[in-house]
């Protein structure tokens, strides 16, 4: 590489992190952090892949800006406050204009949701982006995958199927006029990580998931978890004008229940607490539906008006194609 590691993590990298309990950022051995008393530490990592979980020509902004953010909505999954993250970045070049874009979009976006990059290792290979974060949590309040109950209404937040309806236009399976592909494109590149929603819901809901990989395989590992079945309205899982206006029903069906990459919170609420939850949207606090509900059984089942109905298409997996 033309600029020393050294030389281009210090240029790109190197921000005076003064958040919350870091004793020691980026340039020594390691980060030395403290812990806010009372809490834990909630740790999770994210890799993106260039080619496999973003196009590999894509905006350096915006691939640092989803890193982070699926990064960041797998601590609103847990119901923890962002504090800190660690990067690790794999890269064919040290492509000045590009790492420029990546580090503008990271710090953007670490700005603005109050989380500090506080270290991390770069190396010369096929593009890829690891992130880790951390944040913090009170352990009674963490939203645990294991903690949904029989009778608990399932609640999922904003809309489902724009970022599933982004990668078919990326992938040149739809195409669609120009607001509707910033749309589309900005929900895909900057899925908003539901923290807010997170913090609204403490002691509210103790079960969550992000939806990543797709409504039904996400709720699938809530009904896992907490050996429950689940039973999923599918006239109710909330949907985008824009997206009702470029498809037929079918195949908005199955962005909204398979597709991956929206990021949106999916909870349960035990009926006692449903009203907080009502009262919250109501208020215009929470953007939330209800969806359906936790039952007996292993499944994860969905009805269309009362009737059983299979979607074609249940969710990503990784290993499924390989
Ligand atoms: P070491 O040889 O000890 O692993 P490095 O040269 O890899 O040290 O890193 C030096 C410092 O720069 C460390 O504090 C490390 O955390 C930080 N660092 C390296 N790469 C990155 C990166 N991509 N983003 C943020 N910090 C980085
Ligand atoms: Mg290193």
């Amino acid at each position: 590489m033309a600029l020393s590691e050294f030389e281009l993590i210090k240029r790109y990298f190197f921000q005076s992190a003064r958040a919350f309990g870091v004793n020691m950022g980026i340039g020594d051995d390691c980060a030395l952090l403290s812990v806010p008393e009372n809490k834990v530490l909630a740790v999770s990592m994210d890799t993106l892949v260039g080619g496999i979980h973003f196009p590999r020509n894509a905006d350096p902004e915006l691939i640092a800006e989803r890193a982070l953010r699926v990064n960041l909505s797998d601590l609103a999954a847990m119901g923890a406050e962002p504090l800190w993250f660690t990067l690790g970045l794999t890269m064919p070049k040290a492509d000045e204009q590009w790492l420029e874009g990546f580090s503008r979009g990271l710090f953007a976006c670490a700005d603005q949701y109050n989380i500090a990059l506080v270290g991390g290792d770069t190396t010369r290979g096929p593009l890829a982006i690891t992130i880790q974060v951390h944040g913090a949590v009170e352990q009674d309040y963490a939203f645990m995958r294991g903690n949904a109950r029989v009778g608990d209404v399932i609640y999922v937040t904003d809309q489902l199927g724009n970022a599933a309806a982004a990668l078919a236009v990326i992938r040149q399976e739809l195409s669609v006029g120009k607001s509707a592909f910033s749309y589309f494109m900005q929900h895909y590149y900057r899925p908003v990580p539901r923290l807010k929603e997170a913090k609204l819901l403490r002691g509210i809901t103790h079960c969550a998931i992000d939806v990543s990989d797709g409504l039904l395989a996400d709720l699938g590992h809530i009904c896992e978890e907490s050996g429950v079945g689940a039973k999923v309205d599918i006239e109710r899982v909330p949907v985008s004008t824009a997206l009702n206006k470029v498809a037929e029903a079918e195949q908005i069906a199955n962005w909204a229940l398979g597709g991956g990459d929206d990021y949106q919170l999916c909870f349960t609420v035990p009926q006692a607490k449903m009203a907080k939850v009502e009262q919250l949207i109501a208020d215009g606090k929470l953007n939330a539906t209800a969806i359906g509900e936790i039952v007996k059984g292993g499944d994860v089942t969905c009805l269309l008006d009362g009737e059983p109905y299979e979607p074609s298409r249940r969710g990503y997996s990784h290993f499924d194609r390989a």
